[in-house]
């Protein structure tokens, strides 16, 4: 992926900042009680040319590289996490078909992604299957020109609103080991047999669509199977979540801030006996901690996106980021929101949302005990005796 020049970053960020600012903070809290999903905002989004920041110019998109992606995602979420969801799956698709698509496929579907006319998901998981994501049970099998889909997808953010789906399914499901029988589908609606089930009532990440998805019989042409080769599926998506470890490390971060920002700003408001609360040495020392922690988190985010913009392998590096980010986002959402005492528990104040939104980034793209996991092993086979 190509660095950009610090001018062209500057200019988008700017926009993005601007947008966050004076469309998305206004609205967020209405939009996240009410549970609705923001039409106006994914508009906006459109014509800022966010759905296509990191699909090459080539293919109509601005070909961003991912320190400008990082940088995009944490200001998204300083207002509100949802709407850095729209893009974020989104993105992986994208980072799918253009890694591993073929030309036709790359310029079939690119072009309208960056546009945002098609607007893509990631179906990976399932009820029976997140982790153990080998144990997938939704079949792909070939028949003629078409591949004949069968099975459930669960928790697929995008999937309602969105028109696309990266699905991962098996191709051949008594390949051993399994994960040589997965491939990765392009599924565009409407397709006969595809549905989307009912909406996810959630703690947080509220607004924003994660659904079921349900195949019965539905059929898919043959020449959207991913790299035109069966078997790569789950190499293919596993290598686009590098990057999106990258976007949610970079959401933890930026839901950290705004929830340090608003304790900063009540700290200097709120009097008790006679001070204001940051003149209280108990809450200067949360303060000291909750920034200290989020500056890690941010060198970490931005260190794995200047490695992975080098053309390093980076997912020792993503995994780290997105493990300790996200971990300290939920500390410091908590502590953010005992600074404010019993206004951080009403909806009065944004604070309780991103206490709510915070657990999001330990759970998705691979929970955080996983990430230890892939995290050791990384370490394991770079340190061998
Ligand atoms: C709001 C939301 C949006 C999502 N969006 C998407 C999406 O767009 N696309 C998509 O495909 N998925 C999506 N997901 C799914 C998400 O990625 C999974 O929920 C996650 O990977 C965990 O899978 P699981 O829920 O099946 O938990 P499980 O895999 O059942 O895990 C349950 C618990 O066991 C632990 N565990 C499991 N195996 C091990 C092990 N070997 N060692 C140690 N601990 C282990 C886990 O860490 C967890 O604590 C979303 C989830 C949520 C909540």
């Amino acid at each position: 992926m190509p660095t950009v020049s610090s001018e062209t970053r500057n200019q988008i960020i700017t926009l993005v900042r601007d947008f966050v600012q004076n469309e998305v903070t206004p609205v967020a809290q209405q939009y996240d009680n009410e549970d609705v999903y923001p039409h106006e905002l994914v508009e906006h989004m459109r014509s800022l040319g966010l759905f296509g920041i990191t699909i090459p110019e080539k293919y109509g998109g601005l070909g961003l590289d991912h320190t400008t992606l990082a940088i995009i995602f944490e200001e998204l979420s300083k207002g509100w996490m949802s709407v850095s969801g729209v893009i974020g799956t989104h993105l992986v698709m994208a980072s799918i078909i253009a890694e591993h698509g073929t030309e036709e496929q790359k310029q079939s579907f690119l072009p309208r992604m960056a546009s945002g006319d098609v607007r893509g998901s990631l179906g990976l998981t399932e009820p029976e299957a997140g982790s153990d994501v080998a144990n997938i049970q939704v079949t792909a099998i070939r028949d003629q020109d078409d591949y004949v889909v069968n099975g459930n997808k669960m928790f697929i953010t995008n999937g309602e609103h969105g028109n696309a789906v990266a699905l991962i399914a098996k191709t051949n499901p008594s390949a051993d080991p399994p994960q040589r029988g997965i491939s990765c589908l392009i599924v565009e609606k409407p397709t006969e047999g595809f549905t989307v089930g009912q909406h996810i009532d959630k703690l947080g990440y509220r607004g924003l669509d994660t659904v079921e998805l349900i195949f019965e019989n539905a059929r898919v042409p043959s020449r959207n199977l991913v790299g035109g080769k069966e078997g790569l599926g789950l190499r293919q998506a596993l290598g686009a979540l590098e990057s999106g470890r990258i976007n949610i490390a970079a959401r933890a971060v930026g839901v950290a801030t705004a929830a340090f920002e608003a304790s900063m700003s009540y700290a200097q408001k709120r009097q008790t006996f006679g001070k204001t609360i940051s003149q209280h040495q108990a809450i200067q020392i949360k303060l000291a901690d909750m920034a200290t922690k989020i500056e890690a988190a941010r060198l970490l985010t931005y260190e794995a996106a200047r490695k992975r913009d080098a053309g390093q392998r980076v997912d020792l590096e993503a995994g780290m980021a997105k493990l300790f980010a996200s971990e300290i986002c939920g500390e410091v959402t908590l502590e953010a929101m005992r600074i404010h005492g019993g206004y951080g528990y009403i909806k009065e104040y944004p604070v309780e949302r991103y206490y709510r939104d915070a657990p999001l980034m330990i759970i998705g793209e691979g929970t955080n005990e996983i990430q230890k996991l892939v995290i050791a092993r990384r370490l394991l086979e770079k340190h061998q005796v």
